[in-house]
C-alpha cells in the first residue's frame, strides 16, 4: 500500500526512524491511508523549511503570487475525482460533499488571489513637522494552519490561502483522520508553482499530536496559529499560543439555533433546517443543531420537517445512490446514540429517524427538548436536530442565546423587519434572515463568539489576521530635541 511522507521543502521524508499511522475507513474498516508520523524533530524540521522560505516568499510581486493561486484553483478542480475518492475511503463522505469541497475551495482560492494587491497601509497625519509617517502591513512570518477532517478541502484550503496571499510562509499540521484528502490540497499547490519550502505539510500519529503541536507552537519563526476544531482543543492552543505570545485564530465548535417566528413561510424553513442539520451527515461546525419554534407553527412545521427527515436516508456513499453519507466514525455514532437515548429518556419525543447501523445513521428529528437533556447542550455534530417549543419571541432569543457556543444562527419570518430585530439580539458571529445557519463565502468575515472561538477568516478580515501592522516614518533629520 502507498505510504505518504511529509512534505518538507517540497521534498517528500520518512518519518525520522520511519514510524507511520493508519487511518481506517469508517464503513469496511479497511486502511483507507498509511502516512508518516512525523516526530518532533521533524516538526520542528519542517518550520526550519518554511522559515527559511520567508524572505524569498515574501518579497514577491503580488502578481506571481496570484498566478500561483489561481492555478492552484484550476488544478484543484482538475484532482476533483481524487478527493471524492480520498474523502470517501478516509472519512465516509458522499461524491456531492466532497465535490462542493473541491468547488468552494477552488472560490477560496481566487479570492486570496485577489487579495494581494489589497494589503494596503495607511498614510497617517504627524505631529511632526516633515514626517511621513505610515501604516504598513507586512507578511507575519511563518503559519501554523490546522484543520479537521470534516470538510477538509474548504477548511483546509482556508487554513492557508490567505496567509500565503499575503506574503507568509505556511506548515500544515494535517488532520489523523484525513491525512491523504489535506495532503493533496499541499500537492496541488506545490504543483501550482509554490517555492521550496513555502509550504509544508506533516502529518502525525493521534497520540503524538499535544507534543508535535506544541513543538510547532513554540518554534521561534512561527508568528501566527490558526486552528479550526473542537472547542476542547482549542482552549489547549488558545493556552499554548498565549504562553508563547503568538497570536492565534481559533475557529471552534457550534450549535447553531434556527427560530422559527410565528409568521414564517414554514415549508421554506423546513427546507433550509433539512439542509443546515442534515447536509453531510450534521458534521458541520455551521449545521442546525436547535430549532427553536414558536408554539404557533409548532406542530405543523414539525410535522413537515419529519415528513422530510424520513426521505434522507444514509448509506454506503461508495455505492452513491443515498442523500446521507456515513458519520465519521463507530465512537461517533456511540456517542449520537448516548444522547438519543438520553434526550427520549428524559421525555424528548422522536419525531423521526434514530435508526443506527455501524457508521450509517438516517436524518434523526426530536421534539420536546429540555435543558436537563444532554444534547440541549452538548454539540451533537451528527445527523439529529432538536426542537424546543417557545411561547414569546424573548423567550426564543433566551434559547437561542443559552448556549456556550456563538457561531451561526439563523431566523426565519415574513416580517424582515421584525426577523432582523430577533437576529440583531442573537450572541453568534454570524446569523442569516431567511437562510440557512449553513452558508460560507470566502469573502464574508467568518468567525464565532463565546465558546466558538475569536478571529476571522474572509476578505480585509483574514489580512489583518496574517499581517503585522508597523508604524513607519520618514522624518526630515531636522528636528529639535530637548537634551
Ligand atoms: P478536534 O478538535 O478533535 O481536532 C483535532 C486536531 O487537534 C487534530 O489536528 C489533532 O492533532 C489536534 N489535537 C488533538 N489533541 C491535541 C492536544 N492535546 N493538543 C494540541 N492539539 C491536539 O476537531 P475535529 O474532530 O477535527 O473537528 C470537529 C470540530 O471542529 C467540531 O467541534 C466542529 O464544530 C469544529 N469545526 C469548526 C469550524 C469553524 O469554522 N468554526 C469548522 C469545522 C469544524
Amino acid at each position: 500500500m502507498e505510504q505518504l511522507g511529509l512534505l518538507i521543502g517540497n521534498e517528500d521524508h520518512e518519518a525520522t526512524g520511519g514510524a507511520v499511522f493508519d487511518r481506517l475507513n469508517p464503513i469496511s474498516g479497511e486502511v483507507a491511508t498509511r502516512a508518516a508520523a512525523a516526530t518532533v524533530e521533524d516538526a520542528r524540521r519542517a518550520a526550519d523549511a518554511a522559515a527559511a522560505a520567508f524572505p524569498e516568499w515574501s518579497k514577491t510581486l503580488p502578481k506571481e503570487r496570484r498566478k500561483i493561486l489561481l492555478k492552484a484553483a484550476d488544478l484543484l478542480e482538475e484532482k476533483g475525482p481524487k478527493f471524492v475518492e480520498a474523502m470517501g475511503a478516509e472519512i465516509g463522505a458522499t461524491a456531492g460533499w466532497a465535490m462542493f469541497n473541491v468547488m468552494l475551495a477552488a472560490d477560496m482560492l481566487r479570492e486570496a488571489a485577489s487579495l494581494v494587491t489589497q494589503i494596503k497601509g495607511e498614510i497617517v497625519p504627524s505631529n511632526r513637522p516633515g514626517s511621513l509617517a505610515m501604516a504598513v502591513r507586512q507578511p507575519a512570518g511563518v503559519v501554523l494552519a490546522m484543520a479537521p477532517w470534516n470538510a477538509p478541502v474548504i477548511l483546509g484550503v482556508r487554513s492557508l490561502a490567505t496567509p500565503l496571499a499575503c506574503g507568509n510562509t505556511v506548515v500544515m499540521k494535517t488532520s489523523e483522520l484525513c491525512p491523504r484528502t489535506h495532503r493533496l490540497i499541499v500537492e496541488t499547490l506545490l504543483e501550482a508553482g509554490l517555492p521550496k519550502g513555502a509550504l509544508n505539510a506533516v502529518s502525525n500519529a493521534p497520540d503524538d499530536a499535544a507534543e508535535i503541536v506544541e513543538a510547532l507552537i513554540a518554534h521561534p519563526a512561527v508568528r501566527r496559529v490558526n486552528f479550526t476544531g473542537s472547542t476542547r482543543v482549542g482552549r489547549i492552543i488558545g493556552e499554548t499560543a498565549g504562553r508563547h505570545l503568538k497570536p492565534a485564530l481559533l475557529e471552534l465548535g457550534g450549535k447553531a439555533p434556527f427560530i422559527v417566528l410565528d409568521d414564517a413561510d414554514l415549508d421554506e424553513a423546513v427546507a433550509a433546517a433539512a439542509f443546515g442539520a442534515y447536509m453531510n451527515q450534521g458534521q458541520i461546525c455551521m449545521s442546525t443543531e436547535r430549532l427553536v419554534v414558536m408554539d404557533g407553527v409548532a406542530d405543523a412545521f414539525v410535522a413537515k420537517l419529519a415528513e422530510k427527515a424520513r426521505t434522507l436516508v444514509a448509506g454506503d456513499p461508495r455505492k452513491g445512490d443515498t442523500p446521507l453519507g456515513s458519520v465519521v466514525d463507530a465512537s461517533a455514532a456511540q456517542r449520537l446514540e448516548q444522547l438519543i437515548k438520553d434526550a427520549t429518556g428524559k421525555g424528548a419525543v422522536l419525531a423521526a429517524g434514530g435508526r443506527i447501523e455501524g457508521t450509517i445513521m438516517d436524518a434523526t428529528l426530536l421534539d420536546k427538548v429540555s435543558p436537563s437533556m444532554r444534547i440541549y447542550s452538548e454539540e451533537s455534530f451528527g445527523p439529529v436536530v432538536t426542537v424546543v417549543r417557545v411561547g414569546s419571541i424573548d423567550e426564543a432569543v433566551r434559547v437561542a442565546n443559552d448556549t456556550e457556543y456563538g457561531l451561526s444562527s439563523a431566523v426565519f419570518g415574513k416580517d424582515t423587519n421584525r426577523a432582523l430585530a430577533v437576529a440583531r439580539r442573537i450572541e453568534s458571529g454570524i446569523c442569516h434572515v431567511n437562510g440557512p445557519t449553513v452558508h460560507d463565502e470566502a469573502q464574508m468575515p467568518f468567525g464565532g463568539v463565546k465558546a466558538s472561538g475569536y478571529g476571522r477568516f474572509g476578505g480585509n478580515w483574514g489580512i489583518a489576521e496574517f499581517t503585522e501592522l508597523r508604524w513607519v516614518t520618514v522624518q526630515d533629520g531636522h528636528i529639535h530635541y530637548p537634551i
